[in-house]
């Protein structure tokens, strides 16, 4: 960032301004991270010291067991049985939930986290779903986890989303295996030939590998909240996976209703502000990843060209394609990352950056039409940027030389004693 805040990636257009292939692709001249991803280097150093900013996958059914261990000992009760009917006061509002186990739930406000069948908000409130298959083609998946040698070949740190013939594959590495799946439109390949080309990209044999079939629908609720009932999750919405947006949601939908929790009264301000919110980091988020598809220039297969030409696209993503075009930032950009990831409303009200945006449309090889224009007049500024970018070349050489492997920092993380290195004592 420089001057009168214009991203470092603004000032790579320019210097690429009349190149028809830019000197360096955008993410390796303005980020530190590609070299290090590269070359399969853990995202700390050994001493512990963070090298750049990171994620880790985690195991969903460990957390589920870590939350319910903690809730029930702030005095949650926790019931397992199966929910056979929903009882309704004579407003609609929901009474009591009648389980299979002869249980009659009665309560205040109720969550909806049934999953896809939505089992309160669309079947007991009939709330409609809006289904957005005509902005996100792909309905469907098959996945398999497979084994992996690590300390032949590394483990990479990063997930990788690899284009198909009918959709794309992600791969994502753990110790000794890696996770992946094929998300397919079933409108455009059956799941034997999902199947099929899945099993010939990791030299499977499709008789004997079994495979986790899913369905699932692209959208979300007319409204998430409607009177004494909150859907959250796979009930509330869906985006396919391409952004991993899922487990994201769920925490962005709790914090949005700890911040608009109502009492017994419900006032509908409250409930309107939730269902906006939800309704802007849904349909946002949903462009984002349309994004995606839209400006891929692939064109081989009918899934590749109805991506091309026959999306639904909304007003807000047409906006910000003919801004990226004329050179001005498309999203906020960043101004500090202690001051973004610190704090959850910012993060929230501007969760795909203007770098966001830069890293997909430039890696598509969309670039704007032109440089921005004021910065023809800003010598001293693009003077500044050139040092930017010279920084980012010495901060990638140092990360390349002084991180430790992947499979290092993991092996010392899972195994500290049998690798003989020191703890850094700092949880991930
Ligand atoms: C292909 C795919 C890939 C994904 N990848 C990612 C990713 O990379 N990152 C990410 O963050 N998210 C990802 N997600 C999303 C993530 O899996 C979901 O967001 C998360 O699992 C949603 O949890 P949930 O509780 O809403 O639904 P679920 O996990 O489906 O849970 C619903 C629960 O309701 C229970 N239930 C249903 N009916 C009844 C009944 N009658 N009585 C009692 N209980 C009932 C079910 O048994 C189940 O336990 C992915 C999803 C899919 C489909």
């Amino acid at each position: 960032m420089t001057g009168i805040r214009i991203p470092l990636s603004h000032y790579w257009v320019l210097r690429n301004e009349g190149r028809s292939t830019p000197d360096e692709p955008v993410d390796y001249a303005c980020y530190r991270e590609p070299f290090v991803m590269d070359a399969n280097l853990a995202p700390r150093f050994r001493d512990g010291r963070p090298a750049v900013n990171y994620a880790w996958h985690f195991d969903a059914q460990l957390v589920a067991d870590y939350l319910r261990r903690i809730a029930t000992r702030w005095g949650v009760k926790h019931v397992v049985d199966e929910l056979a009917s929903v009882e309704k006061r004579p407003d609609g509002y929901i009474k009591a939930l009648h389980t299979r186990g002869g249980r009659v739930l009665e309560g205040g406000l109720f969550v909806d986290c049934s999953g896809f069948r939505a089992l309160l908000i669309n079947q007991a409130l009939e709330e409609p779903f809006i289904d957005m298959s005509d902005h996100l083609l792909c309905d469907s998946a098959v996945a398999t986890p497979l084994r992996h040698d690590d300390a032949r070949f590394g483990i990479e740190p990063y997930t990788s989303a690899i284009a198909a013939r009918h959709g794309w594959i992600w791969k994502t590495p753990m110790p000794g295996r890696f996770g992946t799946g094929y998300v397919y439109s079933s409108r455009f390949c059956s799941q034997d030939q999902a199947i099929r080309e899945f099993s010939s990209q990791w030299g499977l044999n499709p008789e004997k590998t079994p495979f986790n079939r899913i369905r699932f629908r692209v959208g979300r609720n007319r409204r998430s909240w409607v009177k004494n009932c909150v859907s959250i999750g796979l009930s509330s919405c869906f985006l396919e996976p391409l952004e991993s947006s899922g487990i994201y949601f769920i925490t962005a939908a709790i914090y949005q209703l700890a911040k608009h929790f109502p009492d017994t009264t419900f006032n509908p301000v409250l409930v309107d502000r939730f269902n906006r919110e939800i309704e802007l980091m849904f349909d946002d988020s949903r462009d984002f990843i349309q994004a995606h598809f839209l400006t891929s220039s692939r064109d081989d297969t009918p899934f590749w060209r109805a991506n091309g030409h026959d999306l639904k696209v909304s007003d807000a993503l047409q906006d910000k394609l003919t801004t990226w075009k004329a050179g001005l930032t498309v999203n906020m950009p960043v101004a500090s990352e202690e001051a973004y990831y610190g704090n959850f409303e910012t993060e929230f009200r501007n969760f795909w950056t203007n770098s966001s945006y830069y890293c997909v449309l430039a890696g598509m090889g969309w670039r704007p039409d032109q440089p921005l224009a004021t910065l023809k007049y800003r010598p001293s500024s693009v003077a500044r940027a050139e040092d930017a970018f010279q920084r980012v070349k010495l901060q990638q050489q140092v990360m390349l030389r002084g991180l430790p492997s992947h499979y290092e920092l993991l092996q010392q993380r899972h195994h500290p004693d049998g690798m003989g290195l020191a703890r850094t004592g700092t949880s991930p």
